[in-house]
């Protein structure tokens, strides 16, 4: 498969007024190869939506790099409320149409197919197109919104919660569609969400995000199934408590997640973790390699995944 971006140890830190310094960002590594989706999950704050922000140029890292397999990377980018992708005021079509035309295209037959076709590979049909977005349900003007940054054929759709402010059912329209969008384009998509069952059920590969470092990632079935790291063992416990036959033995997290102006020295985790040791505190640790790019930044990890029984089964059974 071909590359479509690799991202290695991005950093972001915003300087706040009165001189603050902010770690967004401490460490983002990932790759998105084309026709893929790739889930970045966390809890709110952890960074994801800067990761996108970074990938999409609206922000200037601080560190890392970002490499594109394109000289010319276009980037796409959906935020959580369609109306601040979208201008209100606009008719579908010609929300759809403008970044064609901001970026110098005349209207005409070229730019109307343009837009048919971009409408039409989200579901939206001509008769919607003459809509004014304002009046718009949301799941069509999430439909729009994802069609607009379609149009200019991106290598990356970067999808920011696009499914958090939409009622249950436009959640699952909007879903069916990056599911069709992953079969259908040759676009790479990055799904930002903290909607687990979102993320399972149309990535293939996910990587876990706390207090700005990705702390795992990896093939989907593997991470929500055996985790290797305590924290994203922690997370998949409030996706799978759904399924109430699945035998669970929580991680507990200790107290709440520090601020990230006040990251802890070594493992972000390690004052909460209850399996940190010294060690942890030390250093940040390394990725350690599972294969099939299944990564851990945990030093332990390798006992976690000597002894499933350790992190990723059941010890007791759910009362
Ligand atoms: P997420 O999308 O995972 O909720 P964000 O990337 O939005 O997280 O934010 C990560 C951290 O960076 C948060 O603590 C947030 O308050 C802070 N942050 C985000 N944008 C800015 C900004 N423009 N200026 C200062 N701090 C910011
Ligand atoms: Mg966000």
């Amino acid at each position: 498969m071909s590359r479509v971006v690799t991202v290695e140890q991005l950093r972001k830190v915003f300087r706040l007024e009165g001189g603050d310094r902010l770690v967004a960002v401490a460490e983002a590594s990932f790759r998105i190869d084309r026709g893929e989706v790739l889930g970045l999950i966390g809890e709110s704050g952890s960074g994801k939506s800067t990761v996108g922000r970074c990938l999409a140029g609206l922000l200037k890292a601080d560190g890392g790099t970002i490499t594109w397999g394109t000289d010319h990377p276009e980037v796409g980018m959906v935020f959580q409320e369609p109306r601040d992708s979208v201008n209100g005021r606009f008719q579908v079509w010609e929300a759809i149409a403008d970044p064609l035309l901001a970026h110098g295209m005349r209207r005409g037959r070229e730019l109307a197919t343009r837009v048919e076709e971009a409408a039409s590979s989200v579901g939206l049909d001509r008769s919607h197109l003459l809509l004014n977005c304002d009046g718009l349900p949301e799941e069509l003007l999430q439909r729009a919104s994802i069609a607009r940054a379609l149009i200019r054929k991106p290598d990356l759709l970067v999808l920011d919660e696009p499914t958090t402010a939409l009622d249950p059912d436009a959640r699952a329209g909007v879903l069916e569609l990056i599911r069709e969008l992953r079969g259908n384009s040759s676009t790479a998509i990055l799904l930002i969400s903290h909607d687990l069952l979102a993320i399972r059920s149309v990535t293939e590969r996910v990587a876990i995000m706390y207090l700005g470092k990705i702390v795992e990632r990896g093939p989907t079935d593997r991470l929500f199934v055996d985790p290797l790291h305590p924290y994203t063992r922690a997370l998949m416990e409030s996706a799978l408590e759904l399924d109430p036959s699945v035998p669970m033995a929580p991680v507990e997290l200790a107290g709440e997640i520090p601020s990230p102006m006040e990251r802890p020295p070594g493992c972000p985790l390690e004052p909460r973790c209850p399996w940190s040791i010294e060690a942890c505190s030390d250093a940040e640790p390394p990725e350690e390699d599972y294969g099939d790019q299944h990564l851990v930044s945990c030093i332990r990890s390798g006992e976690f995944a000597a002894d499933t029984q350790l992190l990723a089964r059941a010890t007791r059974p759910r009362e």
